[in-house]
């Protein structure tokens, strides 16, 4: 057997800087003078949420919910449960949920549902990558930064165990065990 190097480049820094900035330039444009709350979804959107927000060029808020999946995430069986709730008052607001990824959609669907039981004005969706031939539940997102068929992800925020958020671009890791 070879070596393989563990991971390899999928969206490198700079595409992914400008991705971002297009994403910024079509939100500005739909959100002008709503002043809406951008909600992360922790840990993973951590640099998303910060690139992006410093590219909206109008007021708004940050929030984070922070959410545990139980069971399997390969099905959408699995449980979702939140474990840090939003802290600002979201009824009546716009909210702009900023998450990672959408794989299964089970997660996002969730967190969709329970927004709208706050009472906000309107609910969007804003991914950075878009696993969309593994959806398993309907979910409709608004802006989607990258479409990919598969592969874990890591970097620019998203974790293996913790590791490889730090790193500035997005890499697929390719050694066994890397999991989807
Ligand atoms: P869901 O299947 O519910 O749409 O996604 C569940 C969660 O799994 C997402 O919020 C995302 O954080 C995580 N996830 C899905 N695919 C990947 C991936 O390729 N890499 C990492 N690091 N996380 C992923
Ligand atoms: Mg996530």
């Amino acid at each position: 057997m070879t070596d393989k190097p563990p991971i390899k480049v999928v969206f490198s820094p700079e595409t992914i800087q400008r991705r971002v900035r297009e994403l910024a330039e079509q939100i500005s444009a739909d959100f002008a003078g709503q002043e809406p709350i951008m909600l992360g979804v922790l840990k993973g959107c951590f640099i998303f949420l910060s690139d992006l927000v410093r590219q909206v060029d109008f007021p708004l808020e940050v929030d984070f919910v922070r959410l545990a999946s139980y069971g399997s995430s390969d099905t959408s069986s699995g449980r979702v449960q939140m474990v840090k709730a939003p802290e600002l008052p979201i009824k009546g607001r716009p909210v702009v949920v900023v998450e990672d990824i959408i794989d299964t959609g089970v997660t996002l669907k969730w967190l969709v549902e329970y927004l709208q039981s706050m009472g906000p004005s309107s609910v969007h969706l804003c991914v950075l990558v878009d696993k969309a031939e593994r959806r398993e539940v309907e979910v409709e997102v608004d802006y989607v930064g990258f479409k990919v068929p598969g592969g874990f992800l890591v970097g620019y925020g998203l974790d293996f165990d913790e590791q490889y958020r730090f790193l500035p671009g997005i890499y697929e890791l390719t050694h066994q065990g890397a999991g989807k």
